[in-house]
């Protein structure tokens, strides 16, 4: 073996146990008690956890968007992800109208391969239906059997018409493929956006907040749940932001359809009040922050298994990117930082403030996206044969958020002088520590392009 954690504390989505975890080769190959550690590397894990690495699968590492580029690349995003305990990231490969989709796969690898410091994987973004659905078949047997659709974005040529997400649904019941949705009703907020423009000056951020009410999600993700249902389609709702939202989805499960739904941090922890602050405007994202009684609904179903996938979203603008929207809601580049916040803000808000227990917080953190998306069984839990990605997690270390510390390439953040206790000790990307006490110490480009297998189901 190259390595043994010893002394620590196993945690998985079902059990926690004390146990060394020897590993080989990049590869978990021993679990067991007092395991000799002659010639190995040995991270003495007492009183901390060893849990498998986060799966963020909801990150915009420098995606054009917004009439800008966002801040945090494939190298500077991924060395923040691992900071605090990241192991994979599955960003997007968007085609543009006219462009195989194949196409944009092979050019995004390109910008990432070289760059990545932890595992990666990519979706497949269709913004045009009549090229990419005679390509979704090889895309899915390439490695990538999960594909974004916008329900929004109609002006950026983004939007998916009705007909295309049915077609695209109904293909995935054949080949074992699964459609992201961005569920949001661009008519309706189109109208809004008509109605309340000429008041931009006065309404502020919050203008953002009046624009997209709660039942322009509910109603996109009724919808698309809908597609799914009569077309035996795979779907899966990304950023799900609303109460009304994480309904829609429980009805349609009770009904059978194959949906799963994720929120991420800033759905569960901050609300729209923000918008009315000062620098309201830096907290605009698509969907918008919503209300304390959507954070709990969120919650609840996270606790109830109805929500199944913490994501981030992350698409870091910085104060620069963010002033382009010279106050006007509706040009403020939407997005924020995200990865090196997830899991210490999970534990602490879920874990240590009791809402969720440490193995459910390895499900939606790291588990349930791992099967949901094809990682697994090599990536998601602590197991032999699994690749050695893993967290050890120092339940106590304290961490204040400031911005200037952190990895990040913003130069603010949502959660700056909030304190939180638990965070990673050491990160480790198929064996190779890569972070330590927050701060990178892995090697650029160890990262690799992780194929996927199709038909990922909990
Ligand atoms: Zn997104």
């Amino acid at each position: 073996m190259d390595t043994i954690i010893k002394n620590g504390t196993v945690v998985t989505a079902t059990d926690t146990y004390k146990a060394d975890v020897g590993i080989a080769n990049g590869k978990i190959v021993q679990i067991g008690e007092n395991l000799a550690a002659v010639g190995a590397k040995v991270l003495d894990a007492g009183d901390k956890l060893v849990m498998p690495g986060g799966i963020d699968v909801h990150v915009h590492l420098q995606l054009p968007f917004c009439g800008t580029v966002s801040a945090d690349d494939f190298e500077n995003g991924t060395k923040a992800g691992a900071c605090s305990g990241l192991t994979t990231v599955i960003d997007y490969a968007i085609q543009t109208k006219g462009q195989k989709l194949m196409d944009a796969i092979t050019a995004r690898r390109a910008e990432a391969d070289p760059k990545v410091c932890v595992d990666y994987s990519l979706h497949g973004g269709i913004t045009d239906w009549e090229i990419a659905q005679g390509e979704m078949d090889a895309i899915v047997e390439y490695g990538i059997p999960t594909f974004k659709m916008f329900m929004v974005y109609r002006s950026q040529g983004w939007m998916a018409d009705d007909g295309s997400l049915l077609q695209a649904l109904e293909a995935t019941g054949r080949n074992g493929g699964r459609i992201c949705v961005h569920a949001e009703n661009d008519d309706a907020i189109q109208m809004l956006l008509k109605r309340y423009g000429p008041q931009a000056k006065e309404l502020g951020a919050y203008g953002h907040a009046i624009t997209r009410p709660n039942y322009t999600e509910q109603e996109a993700i009724a919808r698309a749940a809908l597609w799914a249902e009569v077309t035996g389609g795979r779907l899966y709702i990304v950023h799900m932001s609303t109460g009304e939202g994480a309904d829609a989805v429980w009805a349609a499960q009770e009904n059978g359809a194959n949906v799963y739904a994720e929120t991420c941090p800033q759905y569960l922890l901050l609300d729209d009040e923000l918008f009315k602050g000062e620098n309201g405007h830096l907290y605009g994202t698509c969907p918008q922050l919503r209300k304390p009684v959507d954070q709990e609904r969120l919650w609840t179903g996270l606790q109830h298994g109805t929500v199944q996938v913490i994501g981030t979203d992350t698409c870091t603008f910085n104060t620069t990117q963010k002033a382009m929207w010279e106050g006007d809601f509706r040009k403020i580049p939407f997005g924020m930082p995200g990865v090196e916040t997830m899991l210490p803000l999970m534990w602490h808000h879920g874990v240590n403030g009791g809402r969720i227990t440490p193995n459910r917080f390895v499900q939606i953190c790291s588990t349930n996206p791992a099967q949901i998306f094809g990682l697994y069984p090599q990536k998601g839990s602590i197991a032999i044969g699994f690749d050695a990605d893993i967290v050890v997690w120092d339940p106590d270390r304290e961490v204040t958020f400031n911005w200037e510390e952190m990895q990040t390439n913003c130069d603010w953040s949502p959660f700056q002088g909030q304190s939180v206790r638990g965070y990673s000790k050491w990160t480790l990307s198929r064996g190779e520590v890569v972070a330590e006490d927050g701060k990178f110490v892995g090697v650029v480009g160890h990262g690799r392009f992780v194929p996927r297998q199709p038909w990922g189901d909990l």
